[in-house]
């Protein structure tokens, strides 16, 4: 068995008035089309999980994440396809909606786990499956080092070279692969991380813990919209209008606030005029289909 997908992430441009006015090329790295549910970073961070797992002869995937995760989505699937078994402990009460439906389609076993409980997950995970040789960690969001090493390879797929490169934090996993791609190639492009959560200063920690090297880069922590998974009016408009002047679908939760922060930035004379730029699409659309009401 090949722990492998082909990829197929093209770079598209994204045209805008202000990016003309300003002189900037801009582009969108397609990560949302290597594969409709193992969707773009989270196929990435899975790679060299997967096939470590399969190296020490693990063959039950255990995971964790909240109901609407990208992540539990992806594992459910990738687990399907790659011929793992899987389960997933679940933040919260008992919920049903289409993410977790999907899990289940696949296979996915659900745990759903209070707050409290969530919190530890080496402990849920020993007492659940401390006995069973065949059962494989797997971090929320995919976080580990073998998801870094993963990411890093978007790098080696890359046609040009940008001055600046923007994506969107949770846990910052993919953040420090880019990073590490970029260091690994020696490029010169100053790397901008989009944290979606409230606070974002504390992404340099998480994003540092999986860099051996000291790496410049910019975090900007204003654009997280009041905080994880929230959206405003502004949000919400700006994602509707990127779709519809560019027919690239984008979710408000990760994709969209960093978009807007590249645009806001551009907007404030950033970048230099002429500089090649390129936004990661890292997926997640499946997850607009829980936020249909707030469109
Ligand atoms: C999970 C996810 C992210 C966050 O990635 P991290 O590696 O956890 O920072 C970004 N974008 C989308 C669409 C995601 O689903």
């Amino acid at each position: 068995m090949k722990f492998d997908l082909e990829i197929f992430s093209p770079v598209d441009a994204w045209q805008h008035p202000l990016f003309a006015q300003k002189g900037l090329n801009v582009f969108i790295k397609r990560d949302d089309m290597i594969h409709p549910l193992i969707s773009g970073n989270k196929w990435r961070k899975l790679k060299y999980t997967l096939q470590k797992a399969h190296s020490l002869g693990k063959t039950h995937l255990v995971t964790f994440g909240g109901a609407f995760s990208n992540h539990l989505l992806a594992t459910a699937s990738a687990a399907a396809k790659f011929g793992f078994k899987c389960t997933a402990f679940v933040r919260g009460e008992d919920v049903q909606n289409d993410t977790l439906f999907l899990c289940r389609m696949h296979g996915m076993k659900l745990i759903f786990t209070n707050r409290d409980s969530y919190r530890n997950k080496t402990q849920l995970f020993e007492e659940h499956f401390g006995d069973d040789d065949a059962a494989c960690f797997i971090d929320e969001g995919g976080a580990s080092a073998e998801g870094v090493q993963g990411c890093a390879e978007l790098i080696s797929e890359l046609p040009l070279i940008y001055q600046h490169i923007f994506c969107a934090c949770g846990t910052g996993t993919t953040a420090a692969g880019i990073i590490t791609g970029l260091h690994e190639h020696q490029l010169p492009t100053h790397f901008h991380a989009v944290p979606v959560l409230k606070n974002g200063g504390f992404m340099r920690n998480e994003i540092n813990r999986f860099l051996d090297f000291e790496a410049d880069y910019s975090i900007h922590t204003d654009y997280h919209f009041g905080g994880y998974a929230k959206t405003t009016p502004d949000l919400i408009n700006f994602s509707q209008s990127f779709t519809s002047s560019t027919g690239i679908l984008i979710e408000p939760v990760y994709t969209a606030k960093m978009l807007y922060a590249l645009l806001d930035l551009a907007a404030k004379d950033a970048f230099e005029q002429g500089s090649n730029i390129l936004a990661i699409h890292s997926g997640g659309l499946l997850g607009l289909l829980g936020m249909k009401e707030k469109f």
